[in-house]
């Protein structure tokens, strides 16, 4: 298993690295799967690092409604296929970077949702579940951040979850995890909110992409989160919001009023 954080470099350009306890070791030339590359030398402190998150410049698909408790308690029907939306690029953060809230006039109700998601390493299109497991690159924690009481109104999901910083990313992508039975937790100031496993999940990653990439070419780079464990709730200003996946590590983002 080697874990690759993205950081940002001394002129502001992205660098990757393998994590090593609390310094990462810079490498170049991974190929889309986050294999092969060359560690071109000079370790830097983790604690130093601006972390920055995956998946820029392309597209982040998500799954609704994906574990029975959390469709439970949103007092949904479970539903029969997934229920696929997706979250702009521009909501992107990493390990670190503030939450931002919109103003109390535009949502009064913001809530966490813990996401095991992956990263796609090679182009999909209409591709059986075997060729889509093989596509997973690596492993990481993501925050579908959501305005409920937006997504209520509206019906529509797009603008309730895709607020700028309303997509959390990280702290850094694991590959060669196992992903089918990890343990997906949300913690608020250190409070235990969510709590699930992934092999709960209604719809399991094989199957959800291979129904993605039936109509959507998913492309490298390109981010597939799987829904949230029962749960979610608020969050306020001055908050301190961890998502934690077994095997990855924590997602640490404090919340900021505007
Ligand atoms: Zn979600």
């Amino acid at each position: 298993m080697m874990q690759i954080a993205r950081f940002l470099g001394q002129d502001g350009e992205i660098l990757e690295g393998v994590v090593q306890g609390d310094e990462v070791e810079e490498i170049s030339g991974l190929d889309p799967m986050l294999k092969g590359g060359r560690r071109v030398g000079g370790k830097r402190k983790l604690a130093d690092l601006q972390l920055m998150p995956w998946g820029t410049g392309r597209k982040i698909v998500a799954v609704g409604k994906n574990y029975l408790d959390h469709a439970k308690e949103l007092a949904s029907e479970v539903p029969k296929e997934p229920l696929i939306f997706m979250k702009p690029t521009s909501g992107l953060i990493g390990h670190g970077q503030a939450i931002v809230l919109p103003p109390s006039t535009v949502s009064k109700e913001v809530h966490h949702e813990a996401e095991l998601a992956v990263v796609i390493g090679k182009r999909l299109r209409k591709a059986s579940e075997a060729e889509c497991v093989k596509a997973i690159a690596g492993v990481t924690c993501l925050n579908d951040v959501t305005c409920r009481d937006i997504q209520r109104a509206e019906g529509q999901w797009t603008r309730a979850k895709g607020f700028d910083t309303f997509c959390p990313v990280g702290p850094w992508v694991t590959v060669g995890l196992d992903w089918s039975d990890l343990r997906v937790q949300c913690r608020v100031n250190g409070v235990v909110k969510q709590n699930g496993r992934s092999k709960d999940q209604i719809f399991p990653l094989p199957r959800l992409i291979s129904f993605i990439c039936a109509g959507m070419t998913l492309e490298e780079g390109d981010i597939v989160s799987t829904g949230t464990p029962a749960g979610v709730g608020p969050i306020k200003a001055g908050d301190v919001c961890e998502i934690e996946v077994d095997g990855v590590g924590t997602l640490r983002n404090e919340v900021r009023a505007e």
